[in-house]
């Protein structure tokens, strides 16, 4: 029987609890006390406190399983088979304990041993920076690996920002060729085009530490910070092709399954709706009920923009209403088990989602008659519309321009993309001027008008929303 993700995320726990690591809870995904993140995006990034010495932990060795958000691969999500904008972080730690050795160690024995995961050794690969002997000599002399499976890489240099930072070391697991995308076939790195040589945890020697004023000071003691995707693994162990193939997202997709009445897994174009969708959903479900709201402005539009995404690909399977808010109870279902606040604030959850996704549609309808006047008037001219034409959809109506261009390509039409450009150009110099000439509570008020809902914020996060509206 293969083991189900929430399996897998406590078969790591109870690993790293036998080797005498504490388990540390998963924290929110808005950061607590720390300007420089707009969401947890590691399992690192909530442990900072112990790593740069504020908080002394109860034991150096610690174990997570912790929730990321990363924005940087929303345009992934769809089109590869292993990003998310929302996924869970498997690590181990040593805040001054342990280094290099065993944390190579440690991580060798979890994949390969019978008893846990069980990989064959010879399908793993690993790099290391070019420059790190150390690494190069545990792995090839303590674990065994054969040289040629160890590749050094120089992009191998682990830094979020301020905060720790050091080498780190990589490991890669080999799906077999016919996972090879057209793209450099057989080449390990980059694996952004290739999908055959998975990479699922990647181990980082902290040695650094990266200052608030971008300079970086030896660490009085190194630290092990490391992080394994529990949907790839899960993927991995349970021979899906993509992450959306395992048991973490298959309840989902079934849920939209019958909720559109299309079917995941025959048609390409309807499976990156399918994966957007089931991706987004999480990533919203988890950040509002984490106290995230959608706004126009940081994390909020960060939300705004995943919900009006997901909209946008509901289009592809002909799903014409509110409908992504239903999916919140699935993905209750599938997590609230381990993180409970997604099933307990469940209503509310949807209340939000839904209430956002009706405002989008709305705006949709509006927008879409809007364009169709644009439409008929350029198939009368020169086939073109109008740059300032798109920026006043997009300006006065919320219609976004991507959705413009998707239409008047349908259409047969082109977008003067120049001229949308520099109407944002001059509406930015407007703003700026209006700034600088004391006319800053006429700017002000428009942005609050366009806020038609109080934001409900709450503790932290409200001080951030506060001081958008008032800069
Ligand atoms: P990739 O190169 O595939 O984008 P990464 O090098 O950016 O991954 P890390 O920052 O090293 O990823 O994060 C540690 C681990 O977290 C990765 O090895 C992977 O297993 C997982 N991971 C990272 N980004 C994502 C994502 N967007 N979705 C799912 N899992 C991820
Ligand atoms: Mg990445
Ligand atoms: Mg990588
Ligand atoms: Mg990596």
């Amino acid at each position: 029987k293969k083991r189900t993700g929430n399996e897998l995320r406590e078969l790591f726990l109870e690993y790293f609890k036998n080797m005498d690591h504490m388990v540390e809870p998963s924290a929110p995904l808005v950061p607590i006390d720390d300007d420089s993140l707009l969401w947890i995006n590691s399992g690192v990034a909530t442990l900072k406190k112990y790593f740069d010495g504020r908080v002394i932990p109860e034991n150096p060795k610690i174990v997570n399983a912790q929730k990321a958000i990363r924005t940087n691969d929303i345009e992934n999500v769809g089109f590869t088979a292993r990003h998310h904008t929302f996924f869970e972080m498997l690590g181990n730690f040593s805040i001054g304990d342990y280094f290099k050795k065993e944390a190579v160690e440690y991580a060798w024995d979890f994949l390969t041993n019978k008893q846990y995961i069980g990989f064959d050794p010879d399908l793993l690969y690993v790099t290391i920076h070019p420059e790190d002997e150390d690494a190069y000599r545990i792995w090839s002399e303590d674990i065994g690996l054969e040289p040629s499976r160890i590749i050094r890489i120089e992009g191998n240099f682990w830094d979020i920002g301020e905060g720790p930072c050091g080498p780190n070391s990589e490991i890669f697991y080999d799906r077999g060729p016919s996972y090879e995308l057209d793209s450099p076939a057989g080449e390990l790195y980059p694996g952004g085009e290739n999908e055959r040589y998975l990479e699922i945890w990647n181990l980082v020697f902290s040695e650094f530490n990266h200052n608030k004023d971008g300079s970086y000071t030896p660490l009085p003691k190194k630290n092990i910070d490391t992080g394994m995707g529990l949907e790839r693994l899960a993927s991995v162990i349970q021979e899906a092709p993509t992450n959306f193939d395992t048991d973490l997202f298959t309840p989902i997709l079934a849920s939209l399954e019958e909720i559109s009445g299309s079917r995941y897994g025959r048609d390409e174009a309807v499976d990156t709706a399918f994966k957007v969708i089931s991706d987004h959903i999480r990533t919203v479900s988890f950040a509002v009920a984490d106290g995230a709201l959608p706004s126009n402005e940081g994390r909020g539009y960060v939300l705004r923009r995943l919900i009006r995404r997901a909209v946008r690909f509901s289009k592809d399977l002909n799903i014409k209403r509110a409908f992504m808010y239903e999916l919140a109870d699935t993905v209750a279902d599938v997590m609230g088990g381990f993180y409970t606040n997604v099933r307990e604030r469940r209503d509310f959850i949807k209340e939000v989602i839904k209430k956002e996704e009706e405002r989008f549609l709305v705006t949709l309808d509006e927008g879409i008659r809007i364009y169709e006047g644009l439409r008929d008037e350029a198939r009368k001219n020169d086939s073109v519309i109008k740059g300032e034409d798109a920026f006043r959809l997009y300006d006065t109506y919320g219609f976004p321009y991507e959705l413009t261009q998707e239409y008047a390509g349908q259409d047969g039409l082109s977008v003067d993309e120049e001229g949308f450009i520099e109407e944002m150009k001059q509406q930015r110099e407007r703003a700026r001027n209006a700034r600088k000439s004391g006319e800053s509570m006429q700017v002000q008020s428009e942005t609050l008008a366009g806020i038609t809902e109080p934001s409900e914020f709450t503790g932290y996060q409200s001080k951030k929303e506060e001081a958008v509206l008032t800069h």
